[in-house]
């Protein structure tokens, strides 16, 4: 009897699964935590660690590419078939700081497997994510019979994302000609659940600002003054109230120009996820929600663009009172921005709104951070058909729901340089840990992402063709 695709990815896998699990354990013994001047020999250590191994698996193309900061690992991996479309995968190499007196239970550089999880730093943000494309990859060459994959894959691993990825925009820049694709595949998020495997569709997009506000020279006497001239920190305080309306909507002109209605079968899909709200405020932390009129938590979350206070201050801030105006205050503020809104604009309409509520003997300056942009991939999309089909092959059939990221990441810099779709292939749970101690990667999980990873190559081809 001849072996099914599906059982025939399977027995290669386990074939080749301790060998997988070992090799990502080595891996994840280099401490590349970039965030860290002291381990940038480390982060070093770990692009040429993976540029080696990626060309173990097989890629005839591997090098790593210098940033001002840590370096990225680039891979390629042409189709043997000369119309075969270009698919480039996005990890990260670097992880987040960790050490024992955090609370881990073990060390986090010294990888140990317990019940079926890795633990380690890394396990699953991202090392484990970004390595099980490597066995992926050799699974759909054993399946198929093929010598070559059927996209031309490609691989951008990049060593700063822990970092805010300070170099990646000019980076993807510069290699613009060597990372063309016709679509993106992030492998550096997850799942709902364990039990409930799901495909996400978008990330929120990101703009920030600091205001300063300047009144008098000098701090000056209350009684003496106060009441007479404007105050900043009472300027500050109107900004931040202003912010919103009683809905809870964003009062900036223009905010919500050109936002992706959320349609009607999306909020369907969302609504059938066992979302309960009192263990997400548990995780939160928060003793309560309030958000915009007219959506539930997980739409506000990420499918709306929403303003945040990130900071408020200025005037005397030590014990007892101090009868003074203050001579400057400031407010930092945030925005998460969803498809159709762009940064620039958004930032624009922030500094004209808050330049009319600056009274006369006030001065101001607005300084605004590096922009994210959101990206959002339409559910008919047939790259995104391809993903959710392999992740259902990998998951035995189980429906395969959707969500979004309410965070913001470097793939919209994918997005935009490379004009690209982004696809997001993540097998990560929350329970993983991310950032926190005691990371780990449920092996099981891991294996599922392997398998996905071999599935979508061949469905992708036809899909983009
Ligand atoms: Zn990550």
């Amino acid at each position: 009897m001849s072996e099914t695709p599906d059982s025939a990815v399977r027995t290669y896998i386990e074939q080749h699964r301790t060998a997988f699990v070992d090799d990502l354990v080595e891996w994840l013994r280099i401490p590349s935590v970039s965030a860290q001047p002291d381990h940038d020999d480390d982060v070093r250590r770990s692009a040429e660690w993976l540029a080696a191994k990626l060309a173990e698996t097989g890629f005839p193309v591997t090098e790593v590419w210098p940033t001002p900061g840590a370096p990225a690992v680039f891979a390629e991996w042409p189709s043997s078939d000369p119309d075969a479309p270009t698919v480039l995968v996005y990890g990260h190499h670097d992880v987040q700081p960790a050490a024992r007196e955090d609370g881990w239970r073990t060390d986090p550089f010294e990888p140990v497997i317990e019940n079926g999880r890795l633990y380690a730093r890394g396990a699953a943000d991202d090392k484990g994510q970004v390595f099980f494309h490597t066995l992926g990859v050799r699974a759909h060459l054993a399946a198929t019979g093929r010598t070559a994959p059927a996209v031309n894959l490609k691989l951008i691993v990049e060593g700063e994302e822990e970092s805010g990825s300070p170099h990646f925009r000019a980076l993807v820049e510069e290699h613009a000609h060597r990372l063309a694709a016709d679509a993106v595949i992030v492998s550096d998020t997850g799942m709902w659940s364990e039990t409930t495997p799901t495909v996400c569709t978008g990330m929120r997009g990101l703009a920030d600002c600091e205001i300063t506000l300047y009144g008098p020279d000098q701090d000056i006497h209350s009684g003496s003054f106060g009441g007479a001239v404007p105050n900043p920190a009472t300027v500050a305080a109107r900004i931040v109230a202003a912010l919103h309306d009683e809905d809870e909507r964003v009062t900036v002109p223009g905010f919500y120009d050109g936002v992706a209605p959320l349609g009607d079968a999306e909020r369907e899909l969302f609504a059938e996820l066992p979302f309960d709200e009192e263990s997400w405020l548990r995780t939160a932390k928060s003793h309560g929600t309030l958000g915009e009129a007219g959506y539930t938590t997980l739409e506000r979350i990420w499918a709306r663009p929403t303003a945040e206070v990130n900071g408020i201050g200025g005037g005397y801030q030590g014990a007892g009172g101090k009868t003074i105006v203050p001579s400057s205050a400031f407010v930092k503020l945030s925005f998460r921005l969803v498809a159709g809104q762009q940064p620039d604009k958004i930032e624009r309409a922030v500094a004209d709104w808050v330049a009319a509520r600056v009274p006369a003997g006030i001065r101001h300056e607005i300084v605004f951070g590096a922009a994210t942009r959101p990206c959002l991939t339409p559910l008919d999309h047939p790259a995104l058909r391809s993903v959710v089909w392999a992740m259902g092959r990998a998951f035995d059939g189980e429906k395969i729901r959707f969500t979004r990221e309410g965070g913001s990441g470097p793939a919209a810099d994918l997005q935009d340089v490379l004009d690209a779709p982004v696809l997001f292939l993540g097998i990560s749970v929350p329970s993983d840990g991310w950032h926190a101690p005691d990371e780990k990667v449920e092996l099981d999980l891991l294996v599922k992402g392997v398998e996905a990873s071999a599935h979508l190559w061949g469905d992708l081809a036809a899909a983009l063709r």
